[in-house]
């Protein structure tokens, strides 16, 4: 029996680790993460477990004796500083080595550190990890003001989790709108219109020029040169591919680790999945870097059959979710460019329907507490449907029958 290390402890990880089993593959496994726990739901720390509604015990993925039931061996709390592809090993912190045949790395991303004057203040908080989340949550009991840098899907469920603990909330972001990048400014600017609703102050089209602070930060000072004062500044400013540890290893890198529709990359017995992995996506013909839940899990799952020697193509329909106050946004599709957005239902209340185009084909679809539209909708993405824009906007049509 060839034995298998996942690199990671993230959901990919935990996705392979459970499908490794379910295909039959009966080598030894051993999880290896840096993270002193098991897989957990990443996605509640900016959420449910920021507002105080859920533990970390409560949010772990399966409890640690589920690892030993599937026979996987867990490294927790060992970081890997050095591999070898050629002699098939990994050393992991503080210097013991680690053999395997096959190597699956499932190590996610990294938030970006903006090196501005100020941000090595004490009081300025990144979000990643299930530590990094306890940090702030401290932080965030004792806090008054919050300035939350950047306005993505991080920031923006940081700024309502504070906002709903009763924290005063300032949020800059350079582009116009929260989540621009990948909704567009029409339903950013939804999104913008609920956060303001709730008593968050946005300064969009602006950016922070620096911090400032004796033992801890005090104020910001935006390039417009207005101050706001804060105590706690949690930056959520985008993350990068965890792929330090395989530059020169012989792998190939470019925004992650590629990988083919079967996640193998170059170097046989190596595969990747999750958050690191930019693979071919054979439906639609070109390379994807996901950074959400579902395609990790799924990925790490898919990863994990071409190990255990049935591999299929992973070709998804990428989905993501995010909940903001009492909002829920869903996403099944393609990154943009699209050169048309579609918008039916309502955008005061909120609740509206967003279909993104290019060339006339349906390439992605967005509801906002609209959860019923989103798997009629995901069907026209994945048949790459072509439909009247004056259809998809009419709110008499009735989308499971197009
Ligand atoms: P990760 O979860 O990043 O896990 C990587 C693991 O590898 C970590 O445990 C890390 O410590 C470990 N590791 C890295 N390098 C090494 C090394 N050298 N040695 C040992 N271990 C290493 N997605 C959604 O779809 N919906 C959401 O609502 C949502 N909310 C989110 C909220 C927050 C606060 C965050 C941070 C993310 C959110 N995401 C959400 C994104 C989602 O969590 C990620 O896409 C997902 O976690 C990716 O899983 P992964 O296993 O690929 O990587």
């Amino acid at each position: 029996p060839r034995p298998c290390v996942i690199l990671g402890g993230g959901v990919a990880a935990y996705g392979a680790a459970e499908a490794l089993r379910a295909a039959g593959y009966d080598g030894p496994v051993t999880l290896v993460s840096a993270e002193p726990v098991v897989p957990y739901d990443r996605p509640a720390l900016s959420k449910a477990f920021l507002q105080g509604q859920k533990t970390a015990e409560e949010i772990l993925l399966k409890p640690p004796e589920h690892y030993q039931r599937l026979g996987i061996e867990l490294r927790l709390g060992q970081r890997a500083t050095a591999v070898d592809l050629d002699r098939r090993e990994l050393v992991l912190e503080p210097g013991e080595r680690l053999p395997f045949a096959v190597l699956l790395i499932a190590t996610g991303a990294e938030p970006v550190r903006l090196r501005l004057p100020g941000f090595d203040l004490p009081g300025v908080r990144y979000l990643r990890s299930l530590a990094d989340a306890q940090a702030l949550r401290e932080d965030l009991s004792r806090a008054e003001r919050v300035l939350v840098v950047g306005c993505g899907f991080i920031g923006a469920e940081v700024a309502a989790s504070a906002r709903m603990l009763g924290k005063q909330v300032t949020v800059v972001d350079p582009l116009p709108v929260p989540l621009a990048g990948p909704l567009g400014e029409e339903v950013g600017g939804i999104l913008a219109e609920v956060h303001r609703r709730h008593g968050i102050e946005l300064r969009l089209g602006q950016k922070v020029a620096e911090l400032r602070g004796h033992r801890s930060v005090e104020e910001a000072v935006l390039e417009s040169g207005e101050r706001i004062a804060c105590d706690l500044v949690v930056v959520g400013v985008g993350v990068r591919p965890a792929v330090a540890l395989f530059q020169g290893s012989g792998l190939q890198i470019e925004n992650g680790i590629l990988v083919d529709e079967h996640c193998a990359t170059g170097v046989p017995g190596v595969y990747a999945a999750g958050d690191v992995a930019n693979w071919w996506h054979p439906a639609i013909g070109r390379r994807l870097r996901v950074e959400h839940f579902d395609n990790a899990a799924q990925q790490g799952a898919a990863a994990a059959r071409a190990i255990a020697g049935d591999p299929q193509p992973y070709a998804p329909v990428p989905y993501f979710w995010s909940d903001q106050f009492d909002l829920n946004l869903q996403y099944a599709g393609y990154p943009g460019p699209w050169d048309q957005v579609v918008l039916r239902g309502d955008k005061a209340a909120p609740s509206v329907t967003a279909f993104y185009l290019r060339q006339g084909v349906v390439e992605a679809v967005v509801t906002i507490n609209r959860p019923r539209e989103l798997r009629p909708g995901r069907r026209l993405v994945e048949a790459q449907a072509r439909v009247d824009p004056a259809v998809l906007a009419d709110p008499s049509t009735d989308l499971r029958a197009l």
